[in-house]
């Protein structure tokens, strides 16, 4: 099945609160520079992380994003492009 949505991470703004890795540690978890990483994302050139993820996942990665004090943690619909947080 191929995956619906597009998790990314702006990853230069994150200030390491740590809030993501608690809710969601199946997706994220805090790197050494003290700043999350997306378990498994690719770093792309413009120092955003990305991860293309199922549906069954899109809700525990939603609450990541809700979690997040700074808003660095978006999702988007793959098919559409469509912004969802
Ligand atoms: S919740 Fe936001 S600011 Fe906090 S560690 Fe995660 S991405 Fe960074």
């Amino acid at each position: 099945m191929s995956k619906k949505f597009l998790l990314e991470h702006d990853r230069a703004e994150c200030i390491g609160c740590g809030a993501c890795a608690a809710v969601c540690p199946l997706f994220w978890e805090m790197n050494d520079d003290g700043k999350s990483d997306i378990k498994g994302g690719k770093n792309r050139d413009d120092g955003w992380q990305e991860l293309e993820i199922d549906e069954k996942d899109f809700e525990a990665n939603k609450q990541a994003a809700e979690s997040c004090p700074v808003n660095v943690i978006h999702l988007k619909k793959k098919d559409s492009n469509e912004k969802i947080i």
